[in-house]
């Protein structure tokens, strides 16, 4: 190789170097700005949780002493917040354990103990294992999600945004509109279908749900589409109604899908509080549920109700819903959940910035 040419390449060499470099630098660059935008999605979502809890909690222990009065208080404010009454008793029985333990008179410090043990339950929870990238197990496509919850909790704008994500994660995505009660809901979720650019399967109102079931996995077999999502009716009057309408369902996926439906996802409307724990525990009795969307966390100060709902039911809360839009569907992740509730004392994001 000649003088020039060695040059030539190492130049090239050099250039490529630095290009692939810059790519890194972007492509980290790129990353931090979508968990920043995701993170900022999620404060404004808790805004009002926030407000009606942590904020009045800062408020309460200032100049305060640690007497049962203060905890009593705290205890007060935690259940308004609806964090429901045994995980409140667990966490102040740590946090009482801890102040004795540690010798803490400084009321203030509270604040941050409750966050951590907040935080400690969520991290310990099914929660903490959330997929936070859309991933999709080679040997299970088409991924079969079954969308279910009684009227008006959000299923058919869950799965607009849920649909909207897969998609911008990569996947093929078709929906399936099984529920067939109203002509309104069809048209609703052809709207979130077309809004998030993915196909959908109908059929006309008061057709039989299982066949929409079936003709959207056939479809998604032969169009070899990555994820199924299937709206479901919500008016079902009686606990029987419901377990046979949800055991056609899986017989109906089964046919084409053997191990499907690969996710139940139950939705749950936030602004309900203590209701929707409730309807969590009748839905789990007749259906298998692998997971809980909560929504509506933006209209709420109830918010507090994320925390006995990954503690107590011992399944992962995989999303939650902060808004009407597109994008307002956000994976559940209990550190900036945790974050974006207590902020820090310093106004700094402390378990963010550790990451
Ligand atoms: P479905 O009956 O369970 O299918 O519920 P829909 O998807 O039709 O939603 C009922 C209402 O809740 C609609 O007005 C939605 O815009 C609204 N909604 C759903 N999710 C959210 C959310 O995360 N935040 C807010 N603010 N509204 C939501
Ligand atoms: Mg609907």
């Amino acid at each position: 190789m000649g003088f020039f040419d060695k040059f030539k390449k190492k130049v090239t060499s050099t250039v490529e170097k630095a290009t692939q470099s810059v790519e890194k630098v972007v492509e980290k660059t790129t990353e931090s700005v979508t968990e920043v935008f995701k993170f900022n999605k999620i404060k404004e979502g808790l805004s009002k949780t926030k407000q009606n809890f942590s904020d009045k909690l800062k408020n309460l222990l200032g100049g305060r002493k640690i007497d049962d009065e203060l905890l009593e208080d705290i205890e007060s404010i935690m259940l308004t917040a609806d964090i429901g009454f045994s995980t409140t008793e667990f966490i102040i029985e740590n946090i009482k354990a801890k102040v004795k333990k540690e010798n803490i008179e400084d009321a203030e410090k509270i604040y941050s103990i409750l966050k951590e043990e907040i935080h400690n339950i969520l991290i310990t929870s099914p929660s903490s294992e959330n997929d936070k990238i859309y991933a999709i197990p080679r040997d299970k496509k088409p991924y079969t999600i079954m969308v279910i919850g009684v009227n008006g909790v959000g299923k058919t704008t869950t799965i607009g945004k849920l649909a909207n994500n897969y998609k911008l994660n990569g996947h093929d995505v078709i929906i399936g509109a099984a529920d067939t009660f109203r002509a309104a809901a069809n048209e609703q979720l052809a709207i979130w279908a077309e809004r998030a650019g993915v196909s959908i399967i109908q059929q006309a109102q008061g057709a039989d749900p299982g066949a929409v079931i079936y003709d959207t996995i056939k479809s998604a077999i032969a169009k070899n589409k990555d994820v199924a999502i299937i709206d479901t009716a919500g008016r079902l009057h009686n606990k029987g109604g419901l377990m046979s309408e949800l055991e056609k369902l899986t017989r109906v996926t089964k046919k084409l899908k053997p191990d499907g439906p690969d996710e139940v996802f139950l939705v749950l409307d936030a602004t309900t509080g203590q209701n929707a724990i409730q309807q969590a525990k009748e839905f789990m009795k007749v259906s298998e549920v692998t997971g809980i969307v909560l929504t509506k966390l933006d209209g709420t100060a109830k918010g507090g109700v994320v925390i006995p709902i990954a503690a107590e039911l011992k399944l992962p809360v995989r999303y939650i819903g902060v808004g009407e839009q597109m994008n307002d569907l956000q994976v559940f992740d209990p550190t900036y959940f945790v974050e974006a509730l207590f902020g820090s004392e310093t106004g700094e994001e402390t378990i963010l910035e550790g990451e």
